[in-house]
């Protein structure tokens, strides 16, 4: 079989890559970006085009017997509202804010759909698209856990895209579970007051008991305190403070043994007059499919096809997740190359974007038929 995305076709996935990374979308702001995308699949006219409540947005190609797929791409960026968005094009090159994570792997949906449209290709099943919101920090894939309450009895596989990281195949998901832990206190003055019990003090006192958690290198599991914050100044005794941690594993089981311990020092802590209160702030599950599974295979076997034999094969945390946890086969797989995501600088390799999109194509053509 042989499909190949013509430079005319890659130019106009490069341009609505622009279109689309021009609208801001913050996570829990996509509003804006989502219409845009609906306007984009009623001008291809998919079939049962909607948006959810949360601001999902679906649509269908109709296809044969097969199998039913769903392929998605999450809408929103790490920029906050207001992020300078000026892309710069050079040969090559696309620089601009969210544009590789994950502009151009939405896309990559819509160019999917211009491919199969142009190319003639009769689709094995029906193949359904999300473009979905709430993928990144505290959206906490709150936009993939609503597509897959809708779609989990409807399609038999999703391949999740994100845009960069092309070769990437990603079919284990890392869990995590996100805490703020704050501490309040009666505070005072540092001289006066000497004596009275200080927030910063309990809350340090705490975390270097945190410090200790005991995690196994296999599978992998760690912890981490990533924010520290409180006080009001060097001569006052602190009222508030609070810190986040972050607890990850590829084994739901172990993630579950360290969230056990981080609950053990904190309900055997003793604050005394001191008030500590801990806050989930994130909690993505984990789960995985085998690398031998059928769709995994597939997609290790289809980039060996166009010739990238170094499939890059690992757990990540994405969209994906949300599938794999449920025993739901799904892969995540990368669009073309970049770098710096989530930082102003962040720009796309252009060149290895005609065999991204082949991938994908060949991809849906194929999946029906493994899973
Ligand atoms: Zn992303």
């Amino acid at each position: 079989m042989s499909i190949s995305i013509s430079e005319q076709l890659q130019a106009r996935i490069l341009d609505l890559a622009v279109d689309i990374q021009q609208v801001p979308a913050p996570t829990f702001e996509e509003k804006e970006r989502a219409d845009f995308i609906e306007a984009q699949f009623r001008l291809l006219n998919l079939e049962q085009v909607e948006q959810d409540e949360m601001g999902n947005v679906y649509g269908k190609l109709s296809g044969g017997s097969g199998k039913p797929l769903l392929v998605s791409a999450h809408l929103d960026t790490v920029f906050p509202m207001g992020t300078d968005l000026t892309v710069k094009r050079e040969p090559g090159k696309i620089h601009g804010p969210g544009i590789g994570d994950n502009s151009v792997a939405v896309a990559a949906l819509i160019g999917l759909a211009w491919a199969i449209q142009a190319l003639n290709i009769e689709l094995p099943g029906d193949l359904w698209f999300a473009a979905n919101v709430g993928e990144e920090g505290l959206g906490d894939l709150k936009g993939m856990r609503a597509v897959m309450e809708k779609m989990k009895d409807q399609v038999a596989a999703t391949i999740v895209l994100e845009g960069m990281m092309i070769g990437f195949v990603c079919f284990q998901g890392i869990g995590s579970r996100r805490y703020r832990i704050s501490a309040t206190a009666p505070g005072g003055h540092s001289w006066g007051d000497f004596g009275q019990t200080s927030a910063i003090h309990t809350l340090v006192r705490l975390c270097e008991k945190l410090t200790y958690l005991e995690v196994p290198t296999m599978p992998k599991t760690t912890f981490n305190i990533g924010v520290i914050e409180g006080g009001a100044s060097v001569n006052t005794i602190a009222e508030t403070a609070n810190i986040q941690l972050d607890l990850r594993s590829e084994s739901q089981e172990e993630l579950q043994k360290l969230i056990q311990q981080v609950d053990d020092i904190v309900m055997n802590f003793d604050a005394g007059d001191a008030k500590v209160e801990v806050t989930t702030i994130g909690d993505r599950p984990s789960g995985g499919i085998e690398k031998d599974h059928p769709l995994v295979q597939l997609a290790i076997n289809t980039l060996n096809d166009l010739g990238m034999t170094n499939a890059d094969l690992r757990a990540s945390s994405t969209d994906a997740n949300i599938p794999l946890s449920i025993g739901h086969p799904a892969i995540c797989i990368g669009i073309t190359d970049g770098r710096n995501p989530h930082r102003i600088s962040e720009y796309i390799d252009t060149e290895p974007l005609g065999k991204g999109m082949e991938q994908l194509v060949r991809l849906v053509i194929k999946a029906p038929g493994v899973v």
